[in-house]
């Protein structure tokens, strides 16, 4: 049976439960135990796919087609874990699952409550089969909220249920630093301990958010007012990249900490993986600058996964990657003329649609290393039918109703399998051999994900072709162009998926591997 760690938070939001559930995680694998991680929110949405970007930041795709918040992409990337819509639960998706089972009458006319009904569904969720030594769940807001309380409920009786022993509860705190008598603070801490206890929850370790490292007299004061060793109050130091997080963690002995209580034994883990990104960091070595011309810089974390991808990829090629955000609603060509890659991503809606063509163009004409993801490949398809191809209305139906569509809806492919419209998820593509995509990927069959809704019309392939854009992969019934690159360019490869949501930080991502070399060269 998997051992489960609950992650929790207290004080206020944001203190980053993903990224130090994610760190524990990663200290374990370093161990060689296997881990896989599953988020649970408290809030009413049914899932975050309807959620507004502009409060939750990118939408953030999984294989089996499922919109999630940006916590999923750290664990995938962190920990290398595939996961799925079922390890991204809200509170309401659990109510939807026990009114529906209500309505249909699974509860045999019984009345139907919070405590077995709904903790019984999270607790179903929390120990679906995972087939890993650890399973990490967070779970998501602030203890004491009241949607959460049901969450708390629901994990104290299952470490009831498997065993104290097969449950550990990691809480994140605050402790606030005041500059006037230079002393940080204990007490927000130990009232969201206690406020655990009251849900019968005994924290087994605590990871205090603080500027600075803890003081064994400050470990040892919270220790004693909530009931632990002061070994187990660790110090969840700020850091400037979340990298370094496990490493901070594996300076304080965590894995120790955790071994103890699982009771296992302790080991020394191999943290090269993080060593070399510490390194590579604080290496001083050259860079590169990546223009990122889109739209939606103003909302934080809006290119999380892109700006990640684009730091892995960095790390491979050992330069740094600086990153230029080029507004698309008012590009001009000058935007362009010190960076050293172009890249285009993600995006919906023809606000700003203008200024992404001409970036393609702009790419395509001064022979600038250009990557295009989703809505970047197509405004490179229209670009080249507009001005190499002289089909002057060239546009997407997206965009323009009464254009010559090379983009548009082709509404006879798989739609029972389009998630209402959008097509969602990881889907195969097959690579023309011989061709750049095949050089950068060096296989021919591959999987990407995706979000989109519209494809470029394939029945332009041969004239696409002919003046120089070939289609390098397609889907496996070979209708949907799914890779398309420029013959006589450094490097012109757009994709239709999105490579950012399977970029690692510890191997990066083919395609944006050979674009930031691509990048490099370009420099020189
Ligand atoms: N808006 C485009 C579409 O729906 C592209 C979407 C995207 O870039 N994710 O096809």
């Amino acid at each position: 049976m998997a051992k489960y760690i609950f992650i929790t938070g207290g004080v206020v939001s944001s203190l980053g439960k993903g990224v130090a559930a994610a760190g524990c995680g990663a200290l374990l694998q370093s161990r060689g135990y296997t881990v896989h991680a599953r988020k649970f929110d408290p809030y009413l949405n049914i899932d975050p796919g309807t959620m507004s970007p502009f409060q939750h930041g990118e939408v953030y795709v999984t294989n089996d087609g499922y919109e999630t918040d940006l916590d999923l992409g750290y664990y995938e990337r962190f920990l290398g874990a595939k996961l799925s819509r079922n390890d991204s639960v809200s509170g309401g998706r659990i109510y939807w699952d026990v009114l529906n089972a209500e309505r249909r009458g699974d509860y045999l006319g019984g009345t139907v409550q919070m405590i077995p009904h709904v903790s019984n569904k999270i607790k179903e969720y929390i120990s679906a089969p995972s087939d890993t030594d650890f399973v990490v769940c967070e779970i998501g807001g602030t203890v004491g909220d009241i949607e959460g309380k049901i969450f708390l409920e629901s994990i104290r009786q299952f470490a009831n249920d498997v065993g104290r022993r097969n449950v550990m509860f990691i809480h994140l705190t605050l402790a606030p630093y005041l500059e006037k008598s230079g002393e940080l603070k204990t007490k927000p801490t130990q009232m969201s301990v206690r406020q655990l206890l009251e849900n019968g929850i005994q924290s087994d370790m605590l990871i205090v958010r603080t500027p600075r490292m803890l003081t064994a007299d400050e470990r040892s004061k919270i220790g004693m007012f909530c009931n632990l060793p002061a070994k187990s109050v660790i110090s969840g130091i700020d850091v400037d990249n979340i990298y370094k997080i496990p490493l901070a963690y594996e300076a304080q002995h965590v894995f120790d900490i955790i071994a103890d209580h699982f009771g296992l034994p302790n080991a020394r883990g191999d943290m090269s993986r993080f060593e070399r990104i510490e390194k590579y960091l604080g290496d001083d070595i050259p860079s590169v600058t990546i223009g990122v011309v889109g739209k939606y810089f103003d909302v934080p974390d809006a290119y999380k996964s892109l700006n990640e991808a684009l730091f892995h990829a960095g790390i491979q090629n050992n330069v740094h990657v600086k990153l230029k955000k080029i507004s698309a609603e008012n590009f001009t060509n000058e935007d362009c003329a010190d960076v050293d890659g172009i890249l285009v991503p993600g995006g919906f809606g023809a606000r700003g649609v203008e200024g992404k063509i001409a970036a393609a163009g702009y790419a395509r004409i001064n022979k600038v290393p250009y990557m295009g993801i989703c809505l970047g490949m197509q405004v490179a398809v229209i670009d080249f039918a507009r001005n190499v191809l002289g089909i002057a209305d060239a546009d997407s139906s997206e965009f323009n109703k009464k254009c010559t569509p090379v983009i548009g809806i082709m509404s006879d492919h798989d739609s029972e399998n389009m998630g209402g419209t959008l097509r969602l998820g990881a889907y195969p593509c097959v690579i023309t051999a011989g061709s750049r995509a095949h050089e950068i990927y060096g296989t021919e069959n591959i999987s990407e994900r995706h979000r989109h809704r519209y494809e470029m019309d394939i029945s332009l392939e041969q004239k696409f072709a002919d003046a120089g854009m070939i289609i390098s992969g397609r889907s496996p019934d070979g209708k949907l162009p799914e890779i398309v690159e420029l013959r006589d360019h450094p490097f012109f490869v757009a994709g239709q998926f999105h490579p950012e949501f399977q970029s690692s930080p510890y191997t990066g991502h083919p395609m944006f591997n050979a674009f930031i070399a691509a990048a490099v060269k370009h420099k020189h």
